[in-house]
């Protein structure tokens, strides 16, 4: 059942007075207890502000950031990248100290800029980090915009970049200038390093924090925060600002964020970047309603989240944490997965958007579902607005209004304030089963690429069928990709199953591995498979697998080597007895030989 979203369920919505409670509560409550995230500063001016100060505090705060396999290969190569970022980045902050509508002073950036071109220069340097864990997240295949299923609803088609570029003039003056200070150089002092140099002032403007915020909010949907925190250092160390990222290979891109899940963020990320370093100038459209238009990927909460925390416009926002405290403040029990229920989730974060901290107050609502309204176990006894609380107090619990009816399950009132928020039942995901051949020769292992487009896009994955594949082509094609002719002969050792899940797949691998030992041109055999099989392939040293951007479950597929590898070492002084249980499933006409691999199950 769906309601008309022009009804936005009148008896939920926050009175004036309700509202400014909240947002002064909130607001105290986030202003004391909110988290050191990277984020939440901007990254670029912290390291520029701490050297202006110590060169070997910012020297400490790029490291922390810097990947540790850049500085391994090419320390001179991460300075000279780390270079021509920071020239871009001048040219972001001479855009973005463009006056614009709408916005709280413009022409503060502007002065800080001019001055901090006029007395100082300061320098960045760069050195070996400690690595950060990599952590696995769980992948999907979904192509959703945003990824993100509350920004399904109304979408405006009207756009603020015609007011962007009336700004033009105004600023040629400005930019003039800025030129004319770049043309002179470091000062002295700068000149005294080796290091590259940027104008203070410059990398805290609202278009570097927009590529920044941007950045976060893309690898925090779908995964935790703690997961993204390596990944987002790591990624702004290497891609300071959004010309750098606009600059990079896809592979590259794919590489920095192997292991955090849900590819298709990386690529879009990638490609919106180049949208807007060639049709923005670099510059991050300013209102939600532009981003949510001009930008790739950027949904109706992630273009709020750009908007309100790096611009300051008065956009709302709504994810999955701001869902949970909104309906239990105001009892909805409505199933938020229908149209009408969300939109009266949205115009109750708008009705909460504080007028001067918006961004803050967003920030606060998220942090409050993170941190105190908890799924399963809120601190009630400790949260900042329980006296604004509905679900706390138990205020129409039995609302029959056309948004709570739209859920027709059983509220279970024992749950108390975790009935809500309700949601239909999730159906449960699609079990698919495929064969992962680990083909080894010598120490290298055969990867192929994956499409550009659908699930884990552009990944490197190892050998894999499932049940679809026409078996003779199969067969014929593996026969070429390992040049031995007939493949018939070859064996399949087993190493067992593993599970991974994406959102809507369980998908189960059965792992073989096959190891080549003689005839072999690891060059013909990957340009052969790129050929039959119309997918790049290359042969990868066991040491560089790392390396590559192989998707989170084809990693897990190759931790049962390892684990096999194991179990034979611990098994050497029973090798004898080993050997002749292999020789006995090589005879084994159950064993698979490598044709069988490859056909329908
Ligand atoms: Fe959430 Fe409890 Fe606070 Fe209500 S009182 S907003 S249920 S933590």
């Amino acid at each position: 059942m769906d309601v008309d979203i022009e009804d936005l369920g009148a008896p939920h919505r926050f009175g004036a007075d309700d509202a400014q409670a909240i947002q002064t509560q909130l607001l105290a409550w986030y202003d004391a207890n909110k988290r050191d995230l990277p984020w939440r500063k901007p990254v670029l001016a912290a390291a520029l502000a701490a050297s202006t100060t110590d060169t070997a505090t910012a020297t400490a705060v790029v490291a922390d950031v810097r990947p540790e396999r850049e500085f391994a290969s090419s320390s001179t190569a991460a300075k000279t990248s780390a270079s021509s970022a920071i020239t871009r980045q001048a040219r972001i902050g001479r855009k973005s100290s463009r006056a614009r509508p709408g916005l709280p002073s413009p022409t503060a950036p502007r002065r800080s800029t001019r001055a901090a071109a006029r007395n100082a220069r300061v320098s960045l340097s760069a050195t070996s980090p400690p690595s950060g864990d990599e952590q696995s997240a769980r992948e999907t295949a979904s192509e959703a915009s945003d990824s993100d299923a509350y920004a399904a609803a109304s979408r405006s088609d009207e756009s603020d970049l015609s007011d962007l570029d009336d700004d033009e003039d105004d600023e040629g003056d400005a930019r003039s200038q800025s030129r004319r200070r770049a043309a002179r150089g470091p000062t002295a002092a700068a000149s005294s390093s080796a290091m590259p140099t940027v104008p203070a002032g410059i990398a805290d403007s609202p278009g570097q924090r927009a590529y920044e915020v941007w950045v976060s909010e893309i690898m925090c949907q779908q995964t935790q925060v703690a997961t993204v925190i390596p990944y987002y250092q790591r990624w702004m160390a290497k891609w300071p600002t959004i010309f750098d990222l606009a600059k990079a290979d896809l592979e590259e891109v794919n590489q920095v964020w192997a292991g955090l899940g849900y590819y298709s963020r990386a690529k879009r990320l990638h490609e919106a970047a180049k949208l807007i370093v060639t049709k923005f100038d670099g510059d991050l459209p300013r209102t939600a309603e532009a981003l949510e238009k001009e930008v790739p990927g950027v949904g109706r909460y992630t273009a709020g989240a750009i908007a309100s925390l790096a611009y300051q416009q008065p956009a709302p926002l709504v994810d999955g944490n701001v869902i949970r405290v909104l309906s239990r403040l105001r009892a909805l029990g409505g199933d938020v997965k229908t149209k009408s229920v969300i939109e009266l989730h949205w115009t109750l974060a708008t009705e909460l958007v504080h007028p001067d901290r918006p961004g803050d107050l967003n920030q606060s609502l998220m942090e409050l579902g993170a941190l105190v309204c908890t799924p399963t176990n809120p601190s009630c006894a400790t949260c900042p607005v329980q006296s604004q609380c509905w679900a706390y107090h138990t205020k129409r619990a039995d609302c029959q209004c056309a948004h709570c009816k739209t859920w027709s399950g059983t509220a279970d009132k024992d749950a108390g304030v975790t009935q809500y928020p309700r949601k239909s039942v999730k159906k449960p995901p699609r079990e698919e089963t495929i064969h992962v051949a680990l083909v080894q020769a010598g120490d290298k292992f055969l990867l192929t690429q994956r499409p550009k487009r659908g699930l884990l896009a552009g990944l490197w994955e190892f050998p894999n069928r499932g049940e679809l594949v026409d078996a003779q082509t199969a067969v014929d094609a593996v026969g070429q990709i390992l040049d031995v002719g007939d493949s018939a002969g070859l064996k399949l050792e087993s190493l067992g199953t593993v599970v991974h899940l994406f959102s809507h797949i369980r998908q189960t691998m059965e792992v073989y591995h096959v190891v080549i030992s003689t005839g072999l041109d690891p060059v013909d055999t990957a340009d052969a498979c790129t050929a039959v099989l119309d997918a790049p392939a290359q042969w990868v040293a066991k040491d560089g697998l790392d390396q590559e951007a192989v998707s989170t479950g084809m990693k897990k597929a190759f931790a049962l080597l390892g684990k096999a590898s194991k179990k034979t070492k611990a098994a050497g002084s029973a090798a004898p007895a080993r050997a002749s249980k292999r020789a006995k499933v090589a005879s084994d006409p159950k064993q698979k030989s490598i044709s069988s691999f490859f056909k329908r199950e």
